[in-house]
């Protein structure tokens, strides 16, 4: 499965670049996320979950987290917490991993969850089987598939400022339809690990894709150029509206949500400080201002407030 990402990802990037609040990404960071971006593509399209893919990198060091959602439309939103100055030549560890303490972590939300049904999570720290720290997102989701879902993977991604863009191989789960999400049985899986020989020549042809290559290439010439010897069948692009593109999932009612978790107290300390909570969602940089009269309806119960038109009279 291959994703190049071009007008979402830019339309990202300018996004963040035109938000006062953060200015633009530094340009590690930049990478980090297209990568994400492109990983959670791929893995949502391969699994075709309904509900929302969460890849989440999280740790110690200047970046204190990076997020790439995607929703089984493809509709897909990202962004990272960046608190100190990123170095132009940061790795990854110099980001997120620099005392060993970061992680990623893929959810799985559904769509429709049920009361007190939680989403299915997995954890992995950003190191290697023998603890060295890893520097590329690729080789972390590598670890991770063949960790959690027993599956041999071959991944690479690669982004720029104009192109997020991934290649993922995967081997076929012996039973069941998807792989992440432990649906299958695992130990049947892991006995194949390694064994099966088209897919070994399959992922070592792959394994040969350079990042130059994938952001530069069109699908066609990689697919040519990686197995010319292979017999293809070439799946129609998701393109357009059926494709993976820039939606983000924020809404008053959300922002509403979030203010009366924070809390009633802390809403009016804010509100006697600067008069009025402008909340900007971080994923798309829209603002949504929330004066004396409204913050007073958020955290007055409804069957206390007065019906809707006589407030308009
Ligand atoms: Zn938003």
């Amino acid at each position: 499965m291959l994703v190049r990402l071009t007008d979402a990802w830019t339309e990202l990037l300018d996004r963040r670049a035109g938000n006062a609040d953060t200015g633009a990404y530094p340009a590690p960071v930049r990478s980090l996320l297209g990568e994400m971006a492109a990983a959670a593509v791929l893995m949502q399209s391969n699994i075709k979950f309904n509900g929302a893919l969460v890849l989440q990198v999280f740790g110690d060091g200047p970046v204190k987290l990076a997020v790439a959602e995607v929703q089984s439309d493809l509709g897909l939103r990202a962004t990272a917490t960046v608190k100190a100055p990123v170095d132009d030549a940061a790795r990854l560890s110099q980001m997120l991993n620099m005392a060993g303490g970061g992680r990623c972590a893929i959810t799985l939300d559904p769509k429709d969850r049920l009361p007190g049904q939680q989403p299915y999570q997995g954890v992995v720290p950003l190191e290697d089987a023998q603890g060295r720290k890893l520097e590329r997102l690729s080789d972390v989701l590598q670890h991770y598939m063949l960790q959690s879902e027993q599956l041999d993977t071959v991944l690479v991604l690669a982004a720029d400022d104009k192109v997020a863009a991934g290649l993922l191989i995967q081997r076929m789960p012996l039973k069941g339809e998807g792989n992440l999400g432990g649906a299958l049985s695992h130990r049947e899986n892991e006995d194949q690990i390694g064994r099966n020989e088209d897919y070994n020549r399959i992922a070592h042809l792959a394994s040969s894709l350079t990042q130059e290559e994938l952001l530069a290439l069109d699908a066609d010439t990689i697919l040519h150029r990686l197995f010319w010897e292979e017999r293809l069948l070439r799946f129609e692009p998701l393109e357009g509206a059926g494709g993976p593109r820039f939606a983000c999932r924020c809404s008053r009612e959300r922002v509403g949500r979030m203010l009366q978790n924070l809390g009633a107290a802390e809403a009016e300390d804010i509100l006697a400080e600067r008069g009025s909570i402008d909340v900007a969602c971080e994923f798309c940089g829209k603002h949504y201002p929330f004066d004396a009269v409204d913050a007073v309806r958020l955290f007055t119960a409804p069957e206390t407030q007065p019906p809707v038109s006589s407030k308009v009279q």
